[in-house]
């Protein structure tokens, strides 16, 4: 016998936290100009794709990937230039890195903290853990930390993590160098710079893992190039990363994964260069953005732009260019700092332009 009914059921046994989340949402793309989730817009070379396909022809599908993925391992170090004393862990998407370092830590008095805005997984996986976050406002006037505030908040929560992603998301910026130095000294635990953009970024923080004891550094193929494969790595002391391995569950990377990965670190130069178109179309692009009136763009070192419109509402900006066939990421709903702008991936320069003509058109037409 049992007397209640299934949403019953479910109430009474997922815990709470869990009931007050949604799931991330993704948005319906389907025919679209799709300039909303960071991706790189070029793939594979056709000239190369058989030479891909032969690497995944030796995969053997029926047996466990290598647990440790060691040829990855030794090819990843390498193309990232990870300093010798560092050790690295494999994730699914750095996503997957973001939850196993959260679970590691997950006491019932553990504080997340992390600027704001900043990318919301830090948020929705601490969430999920039951766990207390804080986020810290960025300054609102160019999204700059605002060291004191941050290390006030350190000094009173005493953070098992601070994330900072080097260079932001949503704003693009990169934080100051010196201020995130000062937030590693001040940190009594673990401090992750997610350089999930550091292929259009010039600047990180690998080199300094040596220097710091509390510093992580992570990164992921997603924007490079590889968001399908799902992959992201941590870099950090052995001493914790060997505690993280032991919550990884223990085949996380997949064979074909492992062997795309390790293909497409053998042809690095191809990214390179598409990376390099995807910075130059930036700058372009962020000059014809800043040509527009009632337009406020923010300086970006990602493969995204933030702007701001001045006079009109996101909402209807944001409804205005998908019924046109561009699709990107209304941030106003944040509200805050963020209210009224939207975010624009870089794509190809046909695509660019579309976005940019539709823009222009939305702008110049008179809206509610
Ligand atoms: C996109 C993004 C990620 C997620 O990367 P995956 O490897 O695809 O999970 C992590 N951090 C930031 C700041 C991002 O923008």
């Amino acid at each position: 016998m049992n007397e209640l009914s299934l949403d019953e059921k479910v109430r009474a046994w997922v815990r709470p936290e869990v009931l007050g989340m949604s799931a991330y949402h993704v948005q319906d793309s389907d025919g679209l100009i799709k300039l909303d989730a960071m991706e790189n817009p070029y793939s594979i070379p056709d000239g190369l794709i058989d030479d891909w396909l032969a690497c995944l022809r030796e995969c053997s599908l029926n047996r466990y990937p290598d647990p440790s993925a060691s040829t990855l391992r030794t090819a990843v170090r390498r193309c990232n230039f990870i300093p010798d004393s560092a050790e690295i862990l494999f994730g699914n998407g750095s996503d997957e890195l973001i939850q196993i370092i959260l679970m590691t830590v997950a006491s019932p008095q553990a504080v997340i903290l992390a600027p704001s805005p900043s990318f919301v997984m830090y948020r929705q996986i601490a969430n999920s853990l039951g766990l207390r976050f804080v986020a810290v406002d960025l300054e609102p006037d160019g999204f700059g930390l605002d060291l004191q505030a941050m290390l006030s908040a350190i000094e009173r929560h005493r953070p098992a993590v601070v994330f900072l992603a080097y260079p932001n998301n949503p704003t693009g910026n990169l934080f100051d160098r010196t201020e995130i130095e000062a937030v590693l000294e001040a940190a009594p635990g673990l401090v992750v710079l997610d350089e999930a953009y550091a292929p259009f970024a010039n600047a990180s923080f690998m080199a300094q893992l040596p220097h710091h004891d509390n510093l992580l550094v992570m990164r992921t193929v997603s924007k490079l190039g590889l968001a399908g494969l799902r992959l992201g790595f941590l870099a950090g002391p052995p001493a914790w990363i060997e505690q993280f391995d032991k919550i990884r569950l223990p085949y996380n990377i997949n064979i074909l994964t492992q062997v795309s990965a390790e293909f497409a670190i053998d042809h690095y130069s191809i990214f390179e260069d598409q990376t390099r178109m995807i910075c130059t179309e930036r700058e372009r692009i962020f000059t014809e953005l800043s040509a527009l009136p009632t337009l406020r763009v923010f300086p970006t070192r990602a493969n995204f732009i933030l702007f701001k419109l001045e006079n009109r509402e996101s909402n209807d900006v944001f409804a205005a260019l998908k019924n046109a066939g561009v699709l990107i990421k209304n941030m106003g709903s944040a509200g805050g700092s963020l209210a009224n702008c939207l975010r624009v991936t870089v794509g190809t320069v046909e695509e660019n332009n579309a976005f940019v003509d539709e823009l222009r058109k939305v702008l110049s037409s008179q809206g509610q």
